[in-house]
């Protein structure tokens, strides 16, 4: 946890427009695919992250990956914020390859801010219930 954990946010609006539901099953992949009912502005600390860390994702959102989830529209805003005093250590491993958890100080705070569209139920499950505001 770091100060900029706290700001976490989330938000939604009615849409009328006919766009499927973003949601993917984390654990078979499917998506939801049913008619969306609202656009969900999400915020987020990702990750906490060494300098060398930073600068080597900050480097792949400037290469094709980025560009790959542009063109999916998965793409949203990516800030890396300096944390002052971190008692974290880095967040980063390569999946690929057990065993590289990084042991370094985390010093920046990947920040991502998102929006997509969601059915009623997934909305709910992101956090935006407006019943409930
Ligand atoms: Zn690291
Ligand atoms: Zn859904």
């Amino acid at each position: 946890m770091c100060k900029f954990c706290r700001f976490r946010k989330i938000e939604g609006r009615p849409i009328n427009e006919e766009i499927d539901c973003a949601w993917v099953n984390s654990e078979s992949g499917e998506i939801c695919g049913l008619p969306s009912k609202y656009i969900v502005g999400y915020a987020y600390v990702e990750e906490h992250l060494c300098p060398a860390h930073t600068q080597m994702e900050k480097a792949e959102l400037k290469t094709g990956l980025a560009d790959f989830l542009d063109a999916f529209g998965f793409g949203g805003k990516t800030r890396f914020l300096k944390i002052e005093s971190s008692e974290d250590t880095c967040d980063y491993f390569d999946p690929l390859a057990p065993g590289s958890e990084c042991p370094q100080k985390a010093t920046y705070a990947k920040y991502v801010e998102m929006e997509e569209y969601f059915c009623v139920e997934h909305s709910a499950s992101m956090g935006y219930s407006p019943g409930e505001e």
